[in-house]
């Protein structure tokens, strides 16, 4: 087996970056974390990190997105129309670059993903899926531990979804009126209830909603990719019995139709097992791949 390689990983998220310095098989060594301010200060303390420390060989970003990761992109690296002020048309890859070793980038989501089927609950499975619930919603589908390439990444937060009868909540999306992320991201919930799904008291009607529409895009995941197991992070998440309730009403969605049994047995919708640090396995992941691929 190769010598690992002292490699570096950036979790580039809304309201938080983590940095580690670690080995390219996913193993995190050292780790920071701060909060997320404008672009030039954000990377100052990135590269700050890096270069304070033991050199290393290539540096993986996993970014929030919308966000351009195909090299061959004409604004490859760049964010592409995030709300977040100062970072819209952002290049991240530039900025990365900086710091004078190979970078690899792609979407946060895809990096938990990749983090997830190499050392976590997806590992040894044919297709994946890990979905994230938090300030926004997204997926990554990945397959035997990569990322589905695509013309971009994929959206899944942004699917259409059908209304719980009486529920008239203005979405928090400003493009979908009925998407996933506009009805039962983080922000939703905080704007229906006030407070976050895991303070509201256990027979709060809040939890059947949110599972509910959660189960809705469980299901469409499952018609469209028929995925082995899908894991759900994200803050979101961290509500008690937030996943047994997303895995019933996934059940309830597909209304009997057996096409393939996996889903419906126990441990089909789990939380990380890497826990917060799956999006920072497989930045570092990322960056082995990187420096061994030039
Ligand atoms: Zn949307």
């Amino acid at each position: 087996m190769p010598s690992l390689m002292l490699v570096g990983g950036v979790e580039l998220g809304g309201t938080k970056i983590r940095v580690a310095r670690g080995s390219d098989d996913g193993r995190i060594e050292a780790s920071e974390t701060f909060q997320t301010t404008g672009p030039e200060p954000s990377f100052a303390r990135i590269l700050n990190f890096f270069r304070g420390g033991p050199p290393i060989s290539a540096l993986g970003v996993g970014a929030f997105g919308p966000v351009a990761v195909r090299p061959s992109d004409s604004d490859y690296g760049r964010l592409r129309g995030t709300p977040k002020p100062g970072w819209r048309d952002f290049d991240i890859a530039a900025a990365a670059g900086a710091l004078g070793v190979p970078v690899a980038l792609d979407t946060d989501v895809s990096a938990a993903g990749r983090g997830e089927a190499a050392l976590g609950a997806l590992a040894g499975l044919d297709c994946g899926i890990y979905l994230t619930v938090g300030t926004g919603i997204g997926g990554a589908l990945v397959a035997h531990g990569q990322p589905l390439p695509g013309a971009s990444h994929a959206e899944m937060g942004h699917v259409s979804l059908v209304r719980t009868p009486g529920d008239d909540f203005g979405s928090v999306c400003p493009w979908h009126a009925n998407c996933a992320e506009g009805l039962a991201s983080g922000p939703a919930i905080e704007r229906r209830f006030g407070a976050n799904l895991g303070a509201l008291p256990d027979d709060h009607p809040g939890h059947a909603l949110i599972a509910g529409y959660l189960g809705q895009l469980l299901a469409s995941l499952v018609l469209v990719a028929a995925p082995n197991r899908i894991v759900i992070g994200g803050g979101v998440s961290k509500a008690p019995g937030l996943h047994a309730r997303a895995h019933a009403a996934l059940l309830a969605g597909l209304n009997g139709y057996g096409f393939y049994p996996e889903a419906g047995r126990p441990g089909f919708v789990v939380p990380p097992a890497l826990g917060d640090d799956a999006g920072l396995a497989g930045a570092l992941l990322m960056a082995g791949a990187e420096a061994r691929r030039r």
